[in-house]
């Protein structure tokens, strides 16, 4: 018998009709023959909505209590869910996350899951019962509640997948992963298989559908993943799947166009040989807990002088700002902001060089200025002007022919 791990989002459990609907896709997988176990996000704004709360009391993400008061969230799902289930003539039961155990490390509003005991799901499973976990939750050593990060329920469903043994299915409001956001470009496509890495990078530029740690989890564990859409009628979504890059059988060069707004360049202009300014630099961001992207380094037009630039989001930048003064005093340091990335992301990359030429020459037809470039493995991506954002995107995406199909 297939074992299944679903999980559903907060869109997919959204509303009583939601949950209702969820329950259904739930009951008619278990008709199929396949063996459930459920795992649930907070409903849609929940989380928000409780860290708001906790906001009033000047608690913010990283204080226990704050994860007390979001792991509500999931709480009432789960129970909700199980009840749901119950309609359709299912026997279920919740499990909260110091229930399951889920066991974590790591700060408070960003834990980690060191390890989980599957029993009580196998117990349940065996017995005719639909368990349904509580997302983003666990439990740390010293026995208070700990959440997983924003989006920590797909990673939830990873670790219950991997020890279970079973496929994940993340059931959310799209079906699927496609080319790019569907809102920009009507044209985007859903694309059928993509590997581990290359939804590694489209979800760190930017495309929001799975939690990056949860694919690495997945990746690392060998987990098969599915995205699935929970708002069509049982088996109706296609969905994307998750798989190592030697399982996909269609090679394209470029498999997404991702796109992230509000970004901000920061260039550094500093004595070479001296010091190494780009460690120092890094070090202070790090311990501000900057995250830092596109680095260029560059030998400066004033001799024994050496530039770094290297974009931020914006809403990190004043933080970035007091780091560098701070660590680098006799540096110069200036900053742009307005800018947004474009990113184009695929495993056959790898092999072409010219593709970071041709961008150059798509965004330059479309009158966009490449501000900084930066090429990874299997990602290209381009600091250009906020506003020209939904240009590139439709650009790129034409011509790299993804909307072909
Ligand atoms: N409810 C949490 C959040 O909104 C976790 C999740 O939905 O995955 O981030
Ligand atoms: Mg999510």
């Amino acid at each position: 018998m297939t074992r299944v791990v679903a999980k559903f989002g907060g869109t997919s459990v959204g509303s009583v009709e939601r949950i209702r609907h969820s329950a259904g896709l739930i009951a008619a997988a278990v008709a199929d023959g396949e063996t459930l176990a459920v795992v649930v996000s907070a409903m849609s704004g929940e989380t928000d909505r409780l860290l708001g709360l906790a906001g009033e009391f000047g608690a913010a993400l990283g204080d226990e209590e704050t994860d007390v008061a979001l792991a509500a969230g999931e709480q009432v799902s789960a129970a909700l869910m199980a009840l749901a289930l119950r309609e359709h003539g299912l026997q279920a039961r919740s499990f909260l996350g110091w229930q399951a155990p889920v066991f974590t490390d790591g700060p408070p509003g960003a834990a980690r899951i060191a390890g989980m005991d599957s029993v009580a799901f196998e117990t349940a499973m065996d017995a005719g019962i639909v368990p349904v976990l509580a997302g983003y939750q666990g439990v740390a050593e010293n026995g208070r509640l700990r959440t997983l990060g924003r989006g920590g329920t797909d990673l939830s469903a990873a670790a219950l997948a991997a020890a279970l043994g079973a496929r994940c299915d993340i059931y959310t409001d799209v079906d699927g992963v496609f080319t790019t956001d569907p809102r920009i470009e009507p044209k985007a496509m859903r694309i059928d298989a993509i590997s581990h890495d290359e939804m590694l990078e489209l979800a760190a530029q930017g495309a929001k559908v799975l939690q990056p740690r949860s694919v690495e989890f997945a990746k690392a564990r060998d987990v098969r993943m599915r995205v699935l859409s929970s708002f069509l009628d049982a088996g109706a979504s296609k969905g994307t799947e998750i798989v190592a890059v030697g399982d996909i059988a269609e090679r394209r060069i470029v498999s997404g166009v991702a796109y992230a707004r509000d970004q901000a360049r920061l260039a550094l202009l500093g004595a070479s040989g001296k010091s190494d300014m780009a460690r120092q630099a890094f070090e202070a961001l790090a311990s501000a807990e900057v995250g830092v992207d596109m680095i260029v380094q560059a030998q400066a037009r004033t001799p024994g002088s050496v530039n770094l630039e290297f974009s931020v989001a914006h809403r990190d930048l004043d933080r970035a700002q007091t780091a560098l003064e701070a660590a680098l005093p006799n540096a110069q340091l200036s900053s742009e902001t307005g800018l947004a990335k474009v990113s184009v992301v695929g495993a056959g990359l790898r092999q072409r060089a010219d593709v970071a030429r041709s961008l150059f020459g798509v965004l330059g037809e479309s009158g966009i200025v490449v501000k900084v470039l930066a090429t990874s493995e299997i990602k290209i991506s381009a600091l250009i002007e906020n506003d020209a954002v939904e240009r590139a995107v439709r650009a790129l995406h034409a011509a790299y022919g993804l909307d072909q199909g």
